[in-house]
This record gives C-alpha cells, sequence and structure tokens, in this order.
C-alpha cells in the first residue's frame, strides 16, 4: 500500500488578534521528560477556546485531551463543537492562571501543523500556535461556532508564548537561544533537545538520525540547489535562512509515506513506513516535488502572497510552475512536459461551465494549481522571458504591502504580453469557467504563442 499525505498548508486565520488588547501569556517548558504550559489570561472568562483545534487525520478526534492534562484543580479541557475548551467544573468562572502538563502530540492532524514532530533522538519541536486561545461567556457557545473563526464575530486575544528548556538552548529559526517568545504572527516550530542543524548556504536541515539514509542525501543534496536557484532567479529569500526539519516516524509495514507542511521560513516533513527505507524513485521524486513547490512558497506566499483565497491560483499555480521549471536542475528524467500537460487537461476540466474563482466553495482546489500553471505558462511564453522572471516583477513591485491583487497580476501579464486580450481571456476563465474550455484553452495558447497540437478530443497537447 501505497499512500502519500501531503498536507499543503498555508493556512491564514481572518479573524486577527486586536493589538490592543493585553495578550494571554504561556509559559512553554521542558524539563526532563515533563512538558508544562503555564496559561496567565488577562481576565477571567467562563471558558477559554483553543484557536486551532482540528481533530486527527487517523479517526477525526480531538487530540488536546489525548495529550494535554490539567493540574489546576476545577478546570477540565472538554470538546465543544468544533472546538477545545478549557472550562471549570462548577460552571463559575476560570482562573486566571492554569497549568497544564502535556505529552507532544505528533498525530497528523485534518488540515492543520502537527502539534509536535518528535525525532528519535529524543528532540521535540513544539508548533507555537496551539496554545493561542480566546474567551467565551460559556463553554456551550463553543458548539454554535463556525469551524472556520474568519467567518465568526469572535474577537481573537494576542497571545504570547514563551519557550524554555531546563537542559539548555531552543534552537528557532536556525539559532539556539535560551528561550524565544513568540506572538501570534510568527508561527513556526520550536526545536526542543540536541539536534543540531546542518548548515549549507542556501538552508539550515535539522534530519532525524535514524532517517533513511539515502533520503537523506537526497534531500541534503537537492533541496539547496533548489532553493539556491530560485534566491538566484527571484532574488533572497525574506527572512532569516530557512529551515528544512525533517523527522522519522519508524518503517511502519506496509506503509510508504511523507507528510509535510510549511511556515515562513520554514519546511517540515515527516517520513514514515517499510516502504521508504529502500531507495525508491518515486519517493525521492515525491519528496523533491514537495520541496520544490512548498520551497517556492518562500517567494510566492511568503514575500507576497494573494488577497483573498479565490486568488490561490496566484500563489498555487505559480508555486507549481516555479517547482516544474526548478526540479529538472536537479532531475534531467522528470518529465516536466507531462506535469504541464495534467496542469491543461485538469484546468481544462475543472472550468467547464464554473469558474476558478469560486473552485473552493465546490472543493475543486486543484483548479487553482492547475489553471494557475497554465495562466503561468501564457505569461512565460507571451513574454518570451522565463517565469521567474514574471514572478520576480511581481514581487519586487509588491514587497511594500506583500499582496499581489488579481488585477496586479492581470496587469503584469498585460505589460509583460503587450496584449490585453490574454488577461481579458483568463479573467473570463476566472469568473465564468468557458461553454468549451478546450476551445477556450487553444485560443490563449494561440495568441500567447505556446506550442501545441490539437488532439482528437480538442485538447491542446504541449509540445
Ligand atoms: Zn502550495
Amino acid at each position: 500500500m501505497t499512500k502519500f499525505v501531503a498536507a499543503i498548508l498555508l493556512l491564514a486565520f481572518a479573524a486577527s488578534p486586536s493589538s490592543s488588547a493585553s495578550p494571554i501569556e504561556v509559559a512553554v517548558s521542558r524539563s526532563g521528560a515533563e512538558w508544562t504550559a503555564d496559561f496567565h489570561f488577562p481576565r477571567r472568562a467562563a471558558a477559554w477556546a483553543f484557536v486551532r483545534s482540528s481533530v486527527t487525520r487517523n479517526g477525526a478526534r480531538p487530540w488536546r485531551p489525548m495529550s494535554w492534562t490539567v493540574e489546576t484543580p476545577g478546570v477540565r479541557i472538554e470538546r465543544r463543537g468544533h472546538y477545545d475548551v478549557l472550562a471549570a467544573e462548577n460552571g463559575r468562572p476560570l482562573p486566571e492562571r492554569i497549568r497544564i502538563k502535556f505529552a507532544p502530540f505528533t498525530g497528523d492532524l485534518i488540515a492543520d501543523y502537527d502539534p509536535a514532530l518528535s525525532f528519535t533522538d529524543g528532540s521535540v519541536a513544539l508548533y507555537s500556535e496551539q496554545f493561542d486561545a480566546f474567551p467565551l461567556r460559556s463553554a456551550q457557545r463553543a458548539e454554535r461556532l463556525p469551524i472556520d473563526l474568519g467567518d465568526s464575530e469572535v474577537a481573537i486575544d494576542p497571545t504570547r508564548v514563551t519557550f524554555r528548556d531546563t537542559a539548555g538552548e531552543v534552537l528557532h529559526r536556525g539559532r539556539r537561544v535560551a528561550a524565544v517568545s513568540l506572538d501570534d504572527d510568527d508561527g513556526t516550530y520550536v526545536l526542543f533537545g540536541p539536534a543540531e542543524p546542518v548548515a549549507t548556504e542556501a538552508l539550515a536541515a535539522i534530519i532525524d538520525p535514524a532517517l533513511p539514509g539515502w533520503i537523506r542525501r537526497s534531500l541534503l543534496g537537492d533541496t539547496p540547489r533548489i532553493l539556491a536557484g530560485y534566491a538566484a532567479a527571484l532574488g533572497p529569500a525574506p527572512g532569516p535562512k530557512p529551515t528544512l526539519m525533517v523527522s522519522w516516524a519508524g518503517a511502519t509495514p506496509r506503509l510508504t509515506s511523507m507528510g509535510g507542511s510549511v511556515l515562513p521560513g520554514l519546511i517540515a516533513m515527516t517520513y514514515e513506513g517499510a516502504g521508504v527505507v529502500e531507495e525508491s524513485e518515486a519517493v525521492r521524486r515525491e519528496g523533491l516535488w514537495f520541496i520544490a513547490h512548498e520551497g517556492a512558497h518562500f517567494w510566492l506566499g511568503q514575500a507576497v502572497t494573494y488577497q483573498y483565497s479565490r486568488d490561490a491560483w496566484i500563489t498555487e499555480g505559480g508555486a507549481d510552475l516555479l517547482a516544474i521549471r526548478a526540479v529538472p536542475a536537479v532531475d534531467p528524467a522528470y518529465d516536466a512536459r507531462g506535469a504541464l500537460q495534467a496542469a491543461v487537461d485538469d484546468c481544462a476540466a475543472l472550468t467547464a461551465g464554473r469558474g476558478i474563482a469560486a473552485a473552493e466553495q465546490r472543493n475543486e482546489h486543484r483548479a487553482y494549481y492547475a489553471c494557475g500553471a497554465v495562466f503561468g505558462l501564457v505569461a512565460e511564453a507571451a513574454s518570451g522571458r522565463p517565469f521567474a522572471d514574471f514572478v520576480r516583477k511581481l514581487i519586487d513591485a509588491n514587497r511594500r504591502d506583500k499582496v499581489v491583487t488579481r488585477e496586479e497580476w492581470l496587469a503584469a501579464l498585460d505589460r509583460a504580453s503587450g496584449d490585453p486580450m490574454l488577461s481579458d481571456s483568463i479573467g473570463r476563465l476566472i469568473d465564468r469557467g468557458a461553454d468549451d474550455p478546450k476551445a477556450a484553452l487553444t485560443a490563449l495558447f494561440t495568441r500567447a504563442g505556446i506550442a501545441f497540437t490539437v488532439g482528437q478530443d480538442g485538447t491542446p497537447r504541449l509540445q
């Protein structure tokens, strides 16, 4: 059985903290085998709910009740609707100080970052935003909250989390520090324990010592080249040197699994299963592709991002095309044409009578990847320049507000191509799709100067 889990996460919670309120202070520390989170809430509330309350991928269970133990008398942790909630057993307001003991939870969550990554040398990386909370007038109110807080009226308090290890320093953004305090905007993994990063010019890598050697060699050999290639074409990545964190969950029988996520300046991956112990071209490719796509998000996603999630074609399709152009440099046998053709086919299938903008409401997220890559291909052909040049101009023009709007992307295409008909056609596909998407793409490719033939079913076949 082969299972690839690639949780692609670039989550932005629309309900952002009000900066004027005093923060929830959380002191997280490890002392030997004991982990403690001491919450100091800025006021008394009937209950506090956790912003990130996703459930396990395996079994859809809430993970905090399995991992956290409330030490403060009269307080318990419970599940209410979509949220884990701290509530008083007697229904009175909670104390301002609450102590939790926890066992870092390393399971996969649905559409959220794993709370912890564990390494076989005893090192543990904690995801910082698992402690972010908001007050409730009663625990029951959580049952009426939507799964996406951005759709609610909830006011999120700022949370400030300080991480400390009594045994020594913690590792944050590639640097050892005695302690680190993080605000809400800085969601990342903080590493406890002895794991030492391997530093290269392009990144710092923390790799589980028990990870199969061929994966380690492949990742350490190819990741720096991919990121250095992006930096050369797109300019330096924002922030400090990126970190790659790779953990190993063991040689579980009958399993071939690679999962991962990306955060500002950080790519986290976990390999698991007997199926990845021996060198395998498919597993190597999957890892490379993951790093190439996620690494591209340091630029298209973090240096600049989209305005609305319906514009995700800008970042997802853009990251896909950057990756398709980057992978052949480290994997000459990679089939870039095949990947592009798959984007063309999927984009045609997913725009028949429906626009790309609303794809998220239909759970057709692939439309953003496929059509975004196709639009990138149009920009590339019409400008006669590598797609990275087009992206670099977008980044340079939008460094200040860090947002590339749909209008800005299409205007950049007009400038690069000198042909506003291209952006007109793309705008129609975004808003409404096409009655005959194959014909619409054929017309678009002809105008842009993309080399193709037309297949028997009318699909443009890239050459
Ligand atoms: Zn992505």
